[in-house]
């Protein structure tokens, strides 16, 4: 296998520990001027156990740290939910360029037309991807654009003059749907989907009432399968005055393929850093665009880039919009990445992208089919959900998913979505060639025969890593940050 470490696990200290008094990482000349006495006030006695290191200590010592991180530019990630795809290295060199990493948010509107333009024409590229008519760029990640977009439906319901109060939310729903909801100020009613995995329409006709401002679907859901009463559940929300509110995760499965605005959707937020080539895990910047119909473009977040002949420029004057998501204009620099990313696939490569997609999910499910539950049968899209359930010796998908750190790769998402007992859910992506897959469905065989020969190895798991087993409880409300050959 080449994807797993052997030895040389790089051992790091903090950097205080590196200190040795009077290191430095410069050498200045000697002053060829007078002195001059800094100003008192400004002058610290000391500070306090500031580390004095050289330059090759502090370059160690990060790089040293860095490799302590898995990261999709060090191997296979396949959180499901999450789109880790590898990002192409040219859309890091086009957001550096200095006109966009240097320009000033306060830059007059006469000196930013070429990244207005670079806003305006996202705008549009992801308008023609979903199918809807306007496009904000202002929030700042997936659950910031679902914060925007139920604001915008909520404002539509009150400017028709009746507020409403709830909100329907799939049993499959990712939690910030629920939290979003409940945030606008709506209750939150649970919808449960079908023993298939599927949202029924007549589950949502026997719930919808004159009450409920929307529906919140993702499609496909989060157990991968394409929700395909989609059309007529719209129409049903929409004779009863609701709106559809799509999570638009699920993107990578639909993207030149199938277009959400023409399923009778109203609004859905975009993950430019899941489908849209920005690397995200770290807590790096995300962007969550959303979209609407014309019918709501009204209520669109302030600043829109608009194009007037040939010119363009921020435009605030929108009577009825829910006002500023953010500061500025979003995170300008993943608007950079996914336009970069957008024009150079170009319509046939985004197609392409999401189909590989798609084939990469199913190629994981025929092989791991047989070793491993799957509890819905449903045609997969991007990901496939297994579980647990027939794993022997008594072992669970935590098990597996540490099992799998020892053989070198990054575990799926587990125990989500939450409709599935002991889920493990993993969303390859396109990106990645059958050996990697193989590779990895190896490793998943492996440890499925290891479960029912030697159930205390998996239980054991993992034993290569930097930490063994943590309580994970305690690792997540106590972190102990300082590494020790003990700990
Ligand atoms: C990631 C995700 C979200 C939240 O998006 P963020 O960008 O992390 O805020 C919402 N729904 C689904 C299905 C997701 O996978």
């Amino acid at each position: 296998m080449t994807t797993v470490a052997r030895g040389l696990i790089q051992e790091e200290k903090l950097i205080f520990e590196h200190s040795d008094p009077g290191r430095r990482g410069f050498d200045l000349p000697p002053l060829d001027v007078p002195e001059a006495k800094l100003p008192e006030e400004f002058v610290r006695e000391e500070i306090p156990g500031f580390p004095e290191v050289s330059e090759v200590d502090v370059v160690r010592h990060f790089t040293r740290l860095s490799t302590w991180n898995y990261g999709v530019d060090g191997g296979f990630y396949p959180l499901g939910s999450c789109t880790m795809k590898y990002n192409p290295k040219i859309n890091e060199l086009l957001c550096r360029l200095p006109g966009f990493a240097h320009i000033h948010p306060y830059a007059p509107e006469a000196l930013s037309q070429g990244a207005l333009e670079l806003m305006y024409r996202l705008q549009q590229a992801l308008g023609e991807i979903s199918g809807f008519p306007a496009v904000t760029l202002q929030p700042a990640a997936g659950a910031h654009g679902e914060l925007a977009g139920i604001l915008m439906i909520r404002a539509w319901h009150e400017a028709k003059g009746k507020a409403r109060r709830k909100v329907l939310i799939p049993d499959t729903a990712h939690g910030t749907n629920p939290a979003t909801a409940a945030m606008c100020g709506y209750e939150v009613v649970p919808v449960a989907s079908d023993a298939d995995g599927i949202l029924k329409a007549e589950t949502v006709r026997a719930l919808m009432d004159e009450d409920v401002a929307a529906l919140m679907m993702t499609n496909p859901n989060t157990l991968g399968l394409f929700e395909s009463d989609v059309k007529e559940i719209c129409d049903i929300v929409h004779e009863k005055g609701g709106m559809v509110y799509a999570d638009g995760a699920n993107l990578n499965a639909l993207m030149g393929i199938a277009r959400p605005g023409d399923m009778g959707i109203d609004v859905m937020h975009f993950n430019l850093h899941k489908t849209f080539s920005t690397p995200h895990g770290g807590g790096g910047p995300g962007s969550g665009p959303v979209g609407v119909t014309a019918e709501l473009a009204p209520f669109l977040p302030v600043p829109l880039v608009v194009s007037e002949q040939g010119r363009y420029r921020l435009e605030s004057d929108l009577p009825q919009s829910i006002g500023r998501m953010k500061a500025f204009y979003g995170h300008f620099g993943v608007l950079v990445r996914a336009y970069a990313y957008i024009c150079t696939l170009g319509p046939q490569g985004l197609r392409h992208a999401s189909e590989m997609a798609v084939l990469a999910a199913n190629y994981v499910r025929a092989r791991l089919e047989g070793a491993y539950h799957l509890p819905y049968t449903g045609r997969s899209m991007h990901e496939v959900v297994f579980s647990d359930r027939d794993l022997a010796g008594g072992c669970a998908t935590l098990d597996v998913a540490k099992s799998l750190i020892d053989r070198g790769f990054h575990p799926p998402t587990i125990y989500f979505p939450l409709v599935v007992r002991g889920a493990l859910m993993i969303e390859p992506t396109e990106t990645e060639s059958k050996e990697v897959l193989d590779e990895f469905c190896d490793a998943m065989l492996e440890i499925a025969r290891q479960a029912a020969e030697d159930p205390r190895q998996l239980k054991d798991a993992p034993v290569r890593a930097k930490v063994r087993r943590l309580d994970e409880a305690a690792a997540a409300r106590k972190p102990v940050l300082r590494w020790t050959p003990e700990s």
